[in-house]
């Protein structure tokens, strides 16, 4: 059992807060993601959990045992970093066997575990070669090797598909999520990107400045995002935010009026997503001219300026129009998101 817990756990610098009270229950064998902008803490709080940083207040428990002190070696955990660190000199063969022979694992055992580990990450045509003559997604399947060779019961990998091209993160992202399935260990995933979050997580952990915002199934935070600093990270594109006023059930905004909107009268922001809305000839809840048209191949995005923001709606793929040119856009209520304007925390 790997269950992972974080109570109150806290890291400042000076008068600086990194990471603010956290409080997290990550269950055995979960694929859990940390996702969140550039300084928001998921670095922070997974080197914690690692032993590479002291928290300044709060625990940390491993499997119903306080680690908080214990050297990260004995930890039981295994790390995986955008930066791989091989060992340039070994071959790839001796690289995945490096932390068996620094554990002191029986030699008997070393083979069948190297090569298990190699046939999971198809590295097995290339035992004999060194770090250098590899290209960058086969040395992060090395990294990806030695981590699992050592049989841990906790992985904990910090963007370790950054440094690959497009196509070979893609790839390597299935790859990642195959094998944690495959080997039932406790995952802390760190990323700021939200397609990978979204693909690899059981639940994703959102955080801004230090803060978890929310925490939920990838499903749960697309359809229901606790506030519009969620909304906006998550999805491609992000959800639409427009800014009005809302009386008696109906919004508006510059260049926008819909009815039938459930909640407080006073100042709202309304989201809703680029695909849940669509161009109409007419009677539109949106009306502004068009200020751009972008061909996807499998739809075209028009977007315009509504609520204060630009404003992306999704429509055929065979759908044209000029920029410039008055267009009308349908926004059913029901499935409109609807979040106060002072905090920006979602309403009902
Ligand atoms: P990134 O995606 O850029 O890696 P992150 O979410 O992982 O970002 P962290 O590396 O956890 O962010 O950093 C969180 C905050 O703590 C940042 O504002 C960072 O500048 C600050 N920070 C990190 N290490 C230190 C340090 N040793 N001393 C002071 N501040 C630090």
């Amino acid at each position: 059992m790997a269950e992972i817990v974080l109570r109150n756990l806290t890291k400042r610098w000076g008068s600086f807060t990194g990471v603010e009270r956290t409080n997290l229950t990550i269950a055995d064998q979960e694929f859990l993601v940390l996702l969140g902008p550039s300084g928001c803490g998921k670095t922070t709080t997974m080197r914690m959990i690692a032993g590479l940083e002291e928290a300044s207040e709060g625990d940390i428990l491993i499997g119903g045992r306080r680690v908080n002190g214990l050297d990260p070696k004995d930890r039981d955990i295994a790390m995986v970093f955008q930066s791989y660190a091989l060992y340039p000199n070994m071959n790839v063969y001796e690289n995945i066997r490096f932390p068996l022979k620094v554990r002191r694992v029986p030699a008997a055992e070393h083979h069948e575990r190297v090569m298990r580990a190699a046939r999971m990450v198809e590295l097995t045509e290339f035992l004999e070669r060194r770090p250098g003559e590899l290209s960058g997604g086969q040395r992060q399947r090395v990294a990806l090797a030695r981590a699992i060779v050592r049989q841990p019961n906790v992985f904990l990998m910090d963007e370790p598909l950054s440094n690959l091209d497009a196509k070979l993160r893609v790839s390597t992202r299935a790859q990642i999520k195959n094998l944690s399935h495959e080997l039932k260990v406790t995952t802390i995933y760190v990323t700021h990107d939200q397609v990978e979050a979204m693909t690899l997580a059981d639940r994703v952990v959102i955080m801004k400045r230090g803060v978890i915002q929310q925490v939920g199934s990838p499903v749960e935070i697309y359809d229901r995002p606790a506030n519009t600093f969620v909304a906006g990270f998550i999805g491609n594109p992000a959800m639409n935010l427009m800014t009005g006023e809302l009386r008696g059930g109906v919004f508006s905004g510059e260049n926008v009026r819909i009815a039938g909107i459930n909640g407080p009268d006073g100042a709202v922001v309304l989201g809703f997503r680029a695909e849940d809305a669509s161009v109409v000839p007419a009677g539109g809840d949106i009306v502004a001219p068009t200020y751009t048209m972008e061909l996807l191949g499998d739809a075209t995005m028009v977007a315009v300026r509504a609520g204060g923001a630009l404003v992306t709606v999704k429509a055929q793929k065979d759908y044209r129009i000029e920029i410039g040119a008055p267009v009308e856009i349908s926004v059913p209520a029901g499935i409109c998101h609807l979040f106060d304007a002072a905090e920006g925390n979602r309403i009902e």
